[in-house]
């Protein structure tokens, strides 16, 4: 069997190296470099950031040039064959970039997306996500228009890199997508460190180092050195001929079923180019579900407890449902603080809080919220139990190590089981 699989991010080039090591000969074509924006432009070079005192290219640099130096040796596999250029869809089996034209059994897109920007005056003098980790100094004052997962992550980097910070979002709060009750006290605790945010503000344009926005029917301004646009991401789809193969999609992605399998039965479409839930790790599971799916071997990939993460400090992290998303079913909260927990006091990292949310019928953990260090690991444990669908009591009685952090999210599945009786 032979595949191609059109773009190098989490979605193409762990879907490659799963396929070859499945013994599938895998024709991986990018015009873009290993790794795609994770690597590139996103995750990777964002936590390098988080993890310096003032901006260091150099060290981010090296930190990309190792990782990919990774993955150029996971594609050297002999099945895989690396094809730099723009991919042109041909037919449902047959795709041409460099000159030649590939055949296959199976074609998956994975192209993923591209900054989001607004229709507003003066848009063009606000730099992107992109831009903004190619910062070689702080800037004094630095307003971000956005107060998603990029925009608080960038807003958390340059306030501990000593730049005074506005945040501008356009919803009642931070983080619209995330449980109302994480996202107040994150909102909080940022406020606490010195960012500024205003919610239910509307950005109306922008003008030589100033952004104009307005709440209700007052007018402000707000003045800044550096402007970050951070409100969202879209699909990357105008870099392929999608209907010269009546493949179906909207502005907002590529449709999908759930083998992301398109309405042209043997092209499938993953990662942020479907435009559900723009997650490296997502990318990469839609891309093993539809291998899966080339090969017919079913799998219980779960996507409904998705985890995820926002390296803010403190970090958030969430798995399953909010609580806003429970509406009709019965649910019973447990809530424990870091505070109350030695390791965070010890080490200095008592801001922090977690909720757990069960079914009250059948006592099932459904969902997991925490604010505070290690957030972004310690939700792993909380996903495992939703996806085995584990009760509080259950894990209740699992012995969580101490001192350690596990210890708030089993104080907070404890408060759970108790209120369930
Ligand atoms: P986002 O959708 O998370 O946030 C965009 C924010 O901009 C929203 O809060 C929205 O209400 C706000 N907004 C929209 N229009 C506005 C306006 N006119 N004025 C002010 N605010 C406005 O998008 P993002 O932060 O750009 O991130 C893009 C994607 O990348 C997301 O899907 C995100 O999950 C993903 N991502 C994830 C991580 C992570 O998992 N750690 C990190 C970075 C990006």
């Amino acid at each position: 069997m032979r595949i191609i699989i059109i773009g190098a991010g989490p979605g193409g080039y762990e879907t490659a190296a799963e396929a070859a090591s499945r013994g599938i000969e895998t024709i991986l074509i990018s015009e873009g470099p290993l790794g795609g924006t994770c690597l590139n432009e996103g995750c990777i070079p964002t936590k390098a950031l988080c993890a310096m005192d003032a901006p260091d290219q150099e060290r981010k640099e090296a930190v990309i040039s190792q990782l990919q130096a990774g993955i150029a040796q996971l594609m050297r596999h002999k099945l895989i064959t690396l094809v730099d250029g723009r991919a042109k869809l041909i037919s449902p089996r047959s795709v041409e970039a460099a000159g030649t034209v590939y055949e296959a059994d199976a074609i998956i897109i994975a192209t993923g997306s591209m900054s989001a920007s607004l229709p507003i005056p003066g848009a063009e003098l606000a730099i992107d996500s992109s831009a903004m980790l190619n910062l070689t100094t702080v800037p004094g004052r630095l307003c971000v228009i956005g107060g998603g997962v990029i925009g608080l992550e960038f807003a958390s980097i340059y306030r501990k890199f000593g730049s005074s910070v506005t945040v501008l979002e356009f919803c009642p709060g931070i983080l619209p997508r995330f449980d109302t009750d994480l996202a107040k006290r994150l909102k909080a605790s940022l406020v606490k460190r010195g960012i500024t945010i205003e919610t239910s503000a509307r950005v109306t344009s922008i003008t030589e180092g100033k952004v104009h926005w307005t709440k209700g029917d007052k007018e402000f301004d707000t003045e800044a050195d550096c402007i970050l646009m951070a409100v969202g991401r879209r699909p990357n789809l105008a870099s392929l001929d999608l209907d010269s193969l009546g493949i179906a999609h909207s502005p907002r992605g590529i449709a999908v079923d759930a083998n992301m399998q398109t309405n042209v039965p043997g092209v499938y479409a993953v990662g942020d180019i479907t435009g559900g839930m723009m997650l490296a790790h997502v990318a990469s599971a839609q891309g093993r579900r539809a291998l899966n799916h080339i090969c017919g071997t079913p799998d219980g990939i779960d996507f409904s407890v998705v985890p995820a993460a926002v390296f803010t400090v403190p970090e958030a992290a969430c798995a399953g449902k909010t609580e806003e998303e429970c509406e009709g079913i019965e649910i019973v909260t447990g809530k424990a603080n870091y505070r109350a927990n030695g390791k965070a006091v010890a080490s200095g990292e008592a801001d922090g809080w977690c909720k757990i949310i069960a079914e009250k019928a059948s006592g099932r953990i459904i969902g997991a919220h925490i604010l505070g260090a290690h957030a972004s690991d310690l939700i792993h444990e909380a996903a495992v139990l939703i996806a085995l669908g584990a009760t509080a009591r259950q894990a209740c009685d699992i012995i969580h190590a101490h001192p350690t952090l596990s210890e708030v999210l089993y104080a907070a599945l404890a408060g759970c089981a108790k209120a369930i009786g």
